[in-house]
């Protein structure tokens, strides 16, 4: 295991917004609960909504956005980032912001999720406790300029809230509460569970292919959640690879989305890391850690 470093004082002082939205939106999900809410019409569309914006989260914010893993023509990048946005994780400036921090000091002070810091900040808590380490609003530009230069991006930041609220007028019209319900916050619920998983589990639990020096480990079981995100040893060992699933098993429903789109010439310079340089990062078969 890796060793543990004192957590920094944190102040007291709370982020009150996104801690009571976060609340409103977990106290919306228990209506799943309620038999009145139920309808196999509202299941099916939290399912495909899951899929669509979870999707667009690991193949629009973090792979083509945040890592440029591939290039796409510039309507396409903003469609699949819409798509993103209606996960409701903030807008893309900021997610990619945050992102980049983490992966520029994981798992040290600068990292917005440390995971020394223990399960609970790296899942939840580091979204609305007071945080030193997460990038302020004026530091954004330091971190993501390609996306602050963008006037599309900065539209989509700025209405990333808005959109999400459309979607749940047009569920309330079509389909009623029980849309609302479980398409907007049992789904949203979800999927922010599945990202978070990503932060708080793939540090923790599972093995590590390669050395990266710091606690990062590949899941089978968040790879299934979050459409091969699972696979974090292997993304940290190499960033900018579309791929995260190296290994013949690890099933990366992301990378055949982005091979799909390459060959229906939707995608282009679709980065991977070559053989050797994955033979170079290997960790021997001693340092491998317990299986999850
Ligand atoms: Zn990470
Ligand atoms: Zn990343």
């Amino acid at each position: 295991m890796a060793t543990t470093t004192p957590a920094p004082s944190i102040p007291k002082k709370r982020d009150y917004p996104v801690g009571i939205a976060l609340l409103l939106i977990h106290i919306g999900a228990l209506g799943v609960f309620l038999p009145m809410f139920f309808s196999w019409s509202a299941v099916g569309v939290a399912v495909v909504f899951y899929i669509l914006t979870g999707g667009g989260i690991t193949l629009a914010y973090h792979r083509l956005l945040t890592h440029r893993s591939l290039v796409v023509p510039k309507p396409v990048e903003y469609a699949l980032t819409i798509v993103g946005v209606l996960a409701l994780q903030g807008g893309p400036i900021e997610w990619v912001a945050q992102h980049r921090a983490h992966h520029a000091h994981t798992d040290k002070d600068g990292d917005p999720h440390n995971s020394h810091r223990g399960m609970p900040w790296a899942h939840i808590e580091w979204l609305f406790r007071t945080n030193q380490d997460r990038v302020a609003p004026e530091d954004r530009a330091r971190w993501a300029p390609d996306l602050v230069k963008d006037p599309g991006m900065r539209f989509i930041e700025k209405y990333n809230v808005l959109m999400t609220v459309a979607l749940a007028v047009v569920f309330l019209l079509v389909g009623g509460w029980s849309w609302v319900i479980w398409g907007i916050f049992a789904r949203l619920v979800f999927t922010y569970h599945c990202t978070w998983l990503v932060n708080s589990a793939s540090h923790a639990v599972g093995y590590q292919t390669y050395r990266t020096g710091d606690r990062s480990t590949n899941s089978w079981w968040v790879a299934l959640l979050t459409f091969g995100e699972g696979w974090h040893n292997n993304h940290h060992a190499f960033p900018f690879s579309a791929r995260h699933g190296l290994r013949w098993f690890e099933f990366d429903l992301t990378w055949l989305t982005i091979k799909t789109m390459a060959w229906l010439k939707l995608a282009s310079n679709v980065k991977l890391p070559s053989h050797d340089m994955m033979e170079r990062l290997k960790v021997n078969s001693n340092s491998t850690r317990n299986a999850a």
